[in-house]
């Protein structure tokens, strides 16, 4: 096939998110000329969404705050929450890269990111998480997006990919449609897909994720699995497809997430019965699953004591803290009054939680009560489950390149994020802990971006004929 390119970078990344802008940065560490294509009007994707935490094991911020850990303790805690999944050596490479990674991110992205000692979440033996001082992603990407304009490295926004551009079993690069319908070629020696999952591609949901479809869609809209589809065409392997981050507590009233520190200190969940369903501190995403199969609406049932300690660690509690969305009182009877529960059930409920924070049996064996009873002024939050991201996608190796069922790499084509193989479990939300999704996005980037990068400078484009390097359609944005 004759190829005409209207431009031509050493590496292109498709989709500005934490997987992308990460790829990028490390791209051009390594001397590659790189330049991102995003979708959308901005960047940020699913991660100015997210709270922005990132686990890295055996850091220097841990170490200046007397946490002993390594990166074989982090792959145990993974391993026992994923259980068997399709891509162990992903899972590996990520724990053994976190710290780096999240030093990475400090020294070289100019991300401010903290050491998070009020919470660890689900699955964490110890406090391994790294967040921006705000807990909101958006600053994580707005750091990022700083550290993309200061370098020059070009954002083209509103510039969807449509397709991969290929010569014979090599990626050449990837052409682009605006929304006037102008079509861009550009080559590239390598093309990173940081495009996301299909989240919000009902149709692919149903298809390769099915558990998934009943929960609120509460990601980013452009992560409609394009990707998937390419890579496909080009024989690639997939892995841990039906697998996906839920959270169980997303507040029906303002779509706000109600952090499971909430759970963490104390609270239950019941169902419109105002009965509990399962042990709460089996973490946000896996206690989703539990939601998906009983009958709603669903309350969290907390104190006002717990959510003056969780805004006091957490500024973006402030949303949950709304009138309407928090409902504080005095007695039981009112609050379950209030939510239109049974009041003997509430009472009973809290009552069984009580005897079992002090000390007694708990009915589902729960053993963390946090703060312990919880104590008038009591408070309810309702609450829904969501779909945050599909965690599953392309099999990579442990350099991000994506690989063919034979395990062969298809040469030019690397994968992060949502569009890689996941190490959350093969299927389901149960497999999910705290922090895989940006360890997967910003971890993954940054390691195909480095390969990407370094290979780059080794090899000359591929052109398979001759090549325009002057028409550019696009409309190249600095930082986006
Ligand atoms: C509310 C919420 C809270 C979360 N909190 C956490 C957390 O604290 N820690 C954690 O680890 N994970 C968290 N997650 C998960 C985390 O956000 C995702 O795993 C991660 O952001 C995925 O990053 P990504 O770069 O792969 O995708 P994204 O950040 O979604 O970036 C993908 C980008 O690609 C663009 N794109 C899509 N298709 C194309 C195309 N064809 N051409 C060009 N561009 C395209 C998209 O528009 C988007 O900008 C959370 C998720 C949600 C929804």
């Amino acid at each position: 096939m004759s190829v005409e390119f209207d431009i031509e970078v050493d590496v292109l990344v498709i989709g500005a998110g934490g997987c992308g802008l990460a790829a990028a940065i490390a791209a051009q560490d390594a001397g590659a000329e790189t330049a991102i294509v995003e979708k959308l009007d901005r960047p940020g994707g699913n991660t100015s969404l997210s709270s922005g935490s990132i686990p890295g094991a055996g850091t220097r911020f841990q170490a200046a705050a007397g946490i002993v850990d390594d990166a074989n303790r982090f792959r145990a805690d993974l391993a026992r929450v994923s259980g068997t999944h399709d891509a162990p050596h992903v899972e590996a490479v990520l724990a053994e890269r976190s710290a780096e990674l999240v030093e990475w991110l400090v020294d070289s992205a100019g991300v401010t990111l903290e050491l998070v000692e009020t919470y660890r979440h689900v699955g964490h033996s110890v406090a391994r998480l790294h967040a921006p001082p705000s807990r909101d992603g958006s600053d994580l990407i707005r750091d990022l997006e700083r550290t993309i304009e200061e370098r020059g490295i070009p954002v083209a926004c509103g510039q969807p990919a449509i397709r991969l551009l290929t010569s014979g079993d090599r990626v050449i690069g990837a052409q682009t449609r605006d929304r006037r319908g102008e079509s861009t070629r550009i080559g590239a020696k390598s093309v990173i897909l940081a495009s996301n999952g299909f989240g919000a591609n009902p149709s692919l949901l149903a298809k390769l994720c099915p558990l998934a479809v009943a929960a609120q869609y509460a990601g980013a809209r452009g992560s409609e699995g394009e990707a998937l589809g390419w890579g496909q065409d080009l024989r690639a392997a997939t892995g841990n497809t039906a697998a996906f981050q839920g959270h169980a507590a997303l507040a029906t009233r303002n779509g706000a997430l109600v952090t499971w520190t909430v759970v963490e200190r104390g609270a239950v969940i019941v169902d419109r019965d105002g009965r509990r369903i399962a042990d709460e501190t089996i973490g946000y995403s896996a206690f989703a699953s539990r939601e998906l199969v009983a009958e709603g609406p669903f309350h969290m049932i907390y104190d006002t004591r717990i959510a003056g300690d969780v805004r006091s660690g957490q500024p973006t509690f402030a949303e949950v803290c709304q009138p309407g969305v928090m409902i504080v009182a005095e007695t039981l009877e009112d609050l379950a009054a209030r939510l239109d529960l049974s009041a003997s059930a509430l009472v009973e409920t809290v009552a069984g939680a009580r005897q079992a924070a002090e000390g007694g049996e708990d009915v589902f064996a729960r053993r963390d009560w946090g703060l312990g009873p919880l104590v008038p002024p009591y408070c309810a939050t309702r609450i829904e489950p969501a779909l945050f991201h599909t965690q599953g996608g392309l099999m990579i190796d442990s350099q991000a390149r994506v690989l063919r069922d034979d395990g062969s790499a298809i040469e030019g084509l690397f994968a992060g994020g949502g569009v890689a193989v996941g190490i959350s479990g093969r299927s389901g939300s149960d497999g999910y802990t705290s922090g895989n999704g940006l360890l997967s996005a910003l971890g993954l980037g940054y390691i195909a971006g480095r390969t990407a990068g370094q290979e780059a400078l080794q090899a000359p484009l591929s052109r398979p004929d001759t090549l325009s390097h002057t028409h550019t359609h696009t409309h190249v944005q600095h930082g986006g």
